[in-house]
């Protein structure tokens, strides 16, 4: 795969900049899909901005915190309602599915998550989680 810098126009200020090979490169590397929408300058100005503004609720009309990760399973971008944890599973909505059929490794994996993800919602899955634990250590005689 050969690439060659490209000219592109920043979103934001309307500027010319460079997608330069060794950044193209880069992208598909990563498997992005899309060109640069911003120049640097750009960019980093929304990054710094973004951390205050762009994260609050009336940024994105959203009433709580969604933080983009990605899903430790699949490894798309996915946004949770919650700040994940260093070194905990973080699975997006497919991957939590699949996750949630009753193989007893991915049960525990599976409450911590839905836990994780029910939290502060009133809803919790945790007794569901239980009672089909129960149900695996006791089985009808
Ligand atoms: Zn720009
Ligand atoms: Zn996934």
């Amino acid at each position: 795969m050969e690439f060659l810098d490209r000219l592109l126009t920043c979103a934001d200020c309307g500027g010319e900049f460079i997608f330069t090979a060794g950044e193209q490169l880069f992208f598909f590397d990563k498997q992005f899909k899309n060109d640069p929408k911003r120049c640097k300058p750009c960019k980093s100005k929304r990054a710094g901005v973004g951390l205050k503004t762009a994260t609050g609720p009336a940024a994105a009309g959203l009433s709580r915190t969604e933080t983009r990760t990605e899903c430790s399973e699949c490894g798309i971008e996915t946004t949770v309602p919650f700040k994940p944890t260093q070194g905990r599973p973080v699975l997006c909505r497919q991957c939590f599915k699949v996750k949630r059929a009753p193989t007893t490794g991915a049960l525990v994996t599976a409450a911590a998550t839905a836990e994780m993800v029910t939290g502060g919602s009133g809803e919790r899955a945790a007794p569901s989680a239980e009672l089909m634990a129960a149900a695996a250590a006791a089985p009808l005689a």
